[in-house]
């Protein structure tokens, strides 16, 4: 069986390597080199106990005290098309605690696997970076930390949950927290790892195992004849294959036209930063600041913030700014760089209006699936994103796990 998979970043070529490693044929199209996208922007956690889907109970106040400050956290850019005023109606409407809590535990069985993979990917020789020294939630304000602790039970029923650090205890765990950091939550369990350096171990891997990369190569036409998917093209090339999977990112919407749907999945733009190790323990959320600190072997990656906007990754000084200054009442001894002493990247999160995946088969094909909107959680997600949808691409078996994420949720998925 040989399928084309369109798009090559997290998702796309955890997914070919699934596909492959269980002998398939496997074709990877991007539009340019594989591993740009998001998957290169992000924070790099492996994080199932953090994983609650995007609209949770408070966001629609927050996001409209935020509406008006360009440097916020959350900042919605306002359009009056209306397939942007229909996304955020959606969100809305999902910003509950019930949704929020049921999308959690959705995602949660869908991942109870993730953590481990990721050593497996090691063991079978795709050779990056990866810590196993949990992630830390550092609190100014208890309120957001007891907001979290209310999902206890259920990280806890997947043997996931966090320890209270209340005071100085945060300080004893971390002692490069400042005085004003109240109390953290530390989740033992979860990893964290380079992400430049996973997808491009992960693309030597699949290169190493047969795999066709075919990169610079935008699909722009889609070949359908009786139900079935013949080839997607780009310009004059054509990829011919018994089964075709989408997992463009953020670019997903517009391809699934392409093949007769309309998945409703938005950008939700983020950025990041590199600067000199710091010496943090781990990987540490400045969690009021919604801003994520990675500590590599060679370096300190900072990540965050969640732009609604259009479909491209320019860089906002001012927000690449706010992240810069984040860590300032949370890290003893930071001192806020210059924008220019540092080379910021913005990446697109893949969302859809209730904060889940889509995953399943597109409407009225046979032969055609889709695996997007990982959202904030596309890392964590990707292998058990990856084993699902090779089940269901191969014997056209959706999985009791995967039913939540299905496309016809939505009206452009039916
Ligand atoms: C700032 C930030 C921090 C994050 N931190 C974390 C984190 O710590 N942990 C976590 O789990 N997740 C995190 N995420 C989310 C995670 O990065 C995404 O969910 C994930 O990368 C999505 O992967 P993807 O493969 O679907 O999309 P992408 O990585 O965006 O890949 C899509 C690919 O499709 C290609 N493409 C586009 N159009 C076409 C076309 N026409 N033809 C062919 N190919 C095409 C693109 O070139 C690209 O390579 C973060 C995201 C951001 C932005």
């Amino acid at each position: 069986m040989h399928t084309v998979v369109i798009g090559g970043g997290i998702i796309g070529l955890t997914t070919a390597y699934q596909l492959a490693r269980e002998g398939g044929t496997v074709t990877v199209v991007d539009a340019r080199a594989t591993g740009l996208g998001a998957s290169d922007v992000n924070a790099g956690w492996v994080v199932p106990a953090d994983a609650l889907p995007v609209p949770g109970p408070g966001a629609v106040l927050s996001a409209m005290k935020w509406m008006t400050q360009p440097d916020s956290p959350l900042y919605i850019r306002p359009s009056l098309k209306p397939s942007f005023i229909s996304f955020m109606l959606g969100m809305f409407r999902a910003s509950n605690g019930p949704s929020q809590r049921a999308g959690f535990e959705h995602t949660l069985a869908l991942m109870a696997d993730s953590v481990r993979v990721f050593d497996e990917y090691r063991a079978d020789g795709i050779d990056y970076e990866l810590h196993h020294r949990g992630l830390l939630m550092a609190f100014h304000d208890d309120k957001h930390m007891h907001h979290h602790l209310s999902y206890a039970d259920l990280t806890g029923r997947h043997g996931i949950a966090p320890i209270k650090l209340l005071g100085d205890a945060v300080r004893e765990h971390e002692p490069m927290l400042k005085d004003e950091v109240r109390g953290g939550l530390f989740f033992p369990k979860e990893l964290h790892l380079d992400p430049r350096g996973f997808t491009k171990a992960m693309r030597g891997k699949l290169v190493e195992m047969g795999v066709e990369i075919v990169e610079n190569a935008p699909v722009d036409g889609v070949r359908i004849a009786g139900g079935r998917v013949t080839s997607v093209s780009s310009g004059m090339r054509a990829f011919e294959g018994d089964k075709f999977l989408l997992a463009a990112g953020a670019w997903t919407a517009p391809l699934s036209r392409l093949f007769g749907a309309n998945l409703p999945i938005r950008p939700g733009k983020g950025y990041c930063v590199e600067l000199p190790p710091l010496g943090l323990k781990g990987a540490t959320n400045l969690y009021d600041a919604k801003v994520a600190v990675t500590p590599l072997d060679d370096r300190l990656r900072l990540a965050g913030t969640m732009e609604f906007g259009g479909l491209d990754e320019l860089v906002s000084d001012v927000r690449v700014n706010a992240i810069l200054r984040a860590p300032e009442s949370y890290i003893r001894g930071y001192e806020v760089p210059a924008l220019s002493e540092v080379t910021p990247l913005a990446g697109m999160r893949p969302l859809a209006p209730d904060g889940l995946p889509i995953i399943g088969r597109l409407p009225r094909l046979s032969n055609a699936y889709v695996s997007g909107a990982h959202s904030m959680y596309g890392v964590t997600l990707a292998p058990a994103t990856a084993a699902a949808v090779a089940d269901l691409v191969r014997n056209d078996r959706v999985a009791p796990v995967l039913e939540p994420f299905t496309p016809k949720r939505f009206r452009g998925g039916r």
